[in-house]
């Protein structure tokens, strides 16, 4: 028998737990059948870690994310520690920011397509939608959330000054281009990349070397480039016209929850950001996956949060983490034959529970 790939849990805060048990569910079901080894540790992040251990992340927690293949995160943060303030680096303030640091994961990967079940819960018409298949490439280590300095002074007439630096090196540019390209080139082909390089030096840096990228090294690639604000007009307006949108830190952010809105709810939605290029049936180790939306203080407690957008992440685990997609297309049919049968999570518009949905999910596989 092969290794067993080693999987850290951290559920984190409010509805964080429930989702990550429904993945964790499938995650365990998903690899005895196609005889995967998999070993899981679960353990804290985000509040809960706060109130364990005074710290968002602990360096135990920390230490076991870098030795894992793969971290599965369900989300951190409410309104118990939103104001908690601490001085020092935003490793110190945010622990979900603090392992994506340390496991230098840049790649993130944000896909959202629209469920023939659900088109009538987005705001389309449903041939506007109909078969809208996006992925957002998102930088994740860099740009303005992390350049440095940034910080707030007391101007000499009172004012407050609040600043924060937008910055990228060429490198860092070239190696998320190629994440971008090669993901193209498993998908439609075609990359958007999205910047700000009428007004924005990184943003003119980021134009030049995704063209160099593109043009040197992926001439099989159809390249555009859109100016962001135009980017979010024209992928709301027409979402099947994208097939791989790129963007910096901020922008990639942004695009990942617009796309969102052709999957029909925030708890549709996976990702999985990653130390590398994630390449056909090779394995990739270090990677952090995690549904895109928050902690939902809202529906917490309740057993109602929609658990598809962790399902979803353990899919891409399987696919980029382990290197076996065919599990990872079982697992995306499985929840496309629950939401053709009708069964919806609330957000949706029904009345599944978390558990009965994962288990519908889990019979279909
Ligand atoms: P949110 O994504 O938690 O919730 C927005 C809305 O979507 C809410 O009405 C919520 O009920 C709904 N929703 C989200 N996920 C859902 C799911 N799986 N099923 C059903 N409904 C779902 O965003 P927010 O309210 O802006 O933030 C709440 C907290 O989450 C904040 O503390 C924020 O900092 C944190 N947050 C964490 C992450 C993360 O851990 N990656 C991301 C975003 C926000």
């Amino acid at each position: 028998m092969n290794k067993p790939f080693q999987v850290l849990a951290l559920g984190g805060d409010h509805i964080g737990p429930e989702v990550v048990a429904s993945g964790l569910s499938v995650l365990r079901h998903v690899s005895a059948r196609y005889e995967i080894p998999v070993e899981i540790d679960e353990d804290l992040l985000g509040g809960a870690s706060w109130d364990v251990h005074g710290t968002f992340c602990t360096d135990t927690v920390a230490a076991k994310a870098r030795a894992a293949d793969a971290v599965l995160i369900g989300a951190i943060g409410g309104p118990e520690w939103d104001n908690i303030q601490i001085d020092g680096p935003i490793t110190e303030t945010d622990g979900l920011t603090r392992l994506r640091i340390e496991l230098d994961v840049f790649n993130a990967l944000r896909p959202a397509r629209a469920w023939n079940a659900l088109l009538s819960r987005t705001p389309y018409r449903h041939e506007v939608v109909e078969g809208a298949d996006i992925l957002v490439v998102r930088e994740n280590a860099g740009g303005i959330y992390y350049g440095e300095p940034r910080g707030r002074e007391v101007q000499s007439d009172g004012q407050i000054r609040a600043f924060e630096i937008s910055e990228y090196r060429t490198e860092e540019i070239e190696r998320i281009a190629r994440c971008a390209f090669r993901a193209a080139q498993a998908r439609r082909g075609h990359v958007t990349s999205v910047d700000k390089s009428n007004v924005m030096e990184t943003g003119r840096l980021w134009r030049e070397t995704i063209d160099r990228i593109g043009r040197d090294e992926f001439p099989d690639i159809r390249l555009s480039h859109l100016l962001m604000d135009y980017a979010l007009f024209a992928v709301a307006k027409s979402p099947q016209d994208f097939d791989v949108l790129l963007g910096d830190n901020l922008f990639g952010d942004l695009m990942s929850d617009l796309i969102g809105v052709i999957s029909g709810s925030l708890g549709m939605l996976p990702s999985a950001t990653l130390p590398g290029i994630a390449r056909p049936g090779h394995p990739l180790k270090g990677g952090i996956y995690e549904p895109t939306h928050g902690s939902a203080p809202d529906i917490s407690g309740q057993g109602v949060a929609n658990p598809i957008g962790t399902i979803l992440s353990v899919a891409m685990m399987f696919e980029h983490g382990f290197g076996v997609a065919s599990a990872a297309r079982a697992i995306e049919i499985a929840v496309e034959q629950c939401l053709d049968s009708g069964l919806l999570p609330p957000d949706l518009g029904g009345t599944t529970s978390t558990e009965d949905l994962t288990l519908a999910i889990l019979e279909r596989l």
